[in-house]
């Protein structure tokens, strides 16, 4: 070990640079959420967590994440409301949001986009091609694409 090594010292700056973007899961049944939460924090993301629309919004507006990973069937506030309340916020707006559910009749994909999200992926999850349907949505944003 050379000189000015810190056996103690932890996360020396690595972190900057390795930090990935941030992701908001907002889910209230727990066997989802943990299994979104392992998926991602494999992944290298950044997980935070919310349980209920009212406090998914307040956790969106005081972390501001690169993604927000919606569930529909949600306590106090629908996902529907919560999409359409975010996307008031001018910090927002942009915000890629992608509704998680197992709403799976027709016309359920268009109700949430047009609540204003902007992808749809159908549970139960599929650990398989979730990162990709995550990864996706992270790129048309870095892109500066709208998405669809
Ligand atoms: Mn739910």
């Amino acid at each position: 070990m050379a000189a000015g090594d810190y056996v103690y010292g932890i996360h020396t700056g690595e972190r900057e640079s390795d930090m990935k973007s941030r992701i908001l899961v907002i889910e209230d049944n727990e066997q989802n959420l943990y299994l979104v939460k392992f998926i991602l924090e494999k992944n290298g993301y950044e997980v935070c967590e919310a349980r209920d629309g009212r406090e998914g919004i307040e956790m969106a507006e005081k972390i501001k994440p690169d993604l927000i990973l919606l569930d529909i069937q949600l306590p106090v506030m629908d996902g529907y409301a919560v999409a359409r309340t975010l996307r008031t916020k001018p910090d927002l707006a942009t915000v890629p949001i992608v509704a998680v559910t197992s709403y799976a009749m027709a016309g359920d994909r268009e109700k949430t986009i047009a609540a204003g999200c902007n992808g749809y992926i159908e549970k139960p999850i599929n650990p398989d091609t979730f990162m990709q349907q995550v990864e996706q949505q992270l790129c048309l944003r870095a892109d500066g694409g709208e998405g669809k």
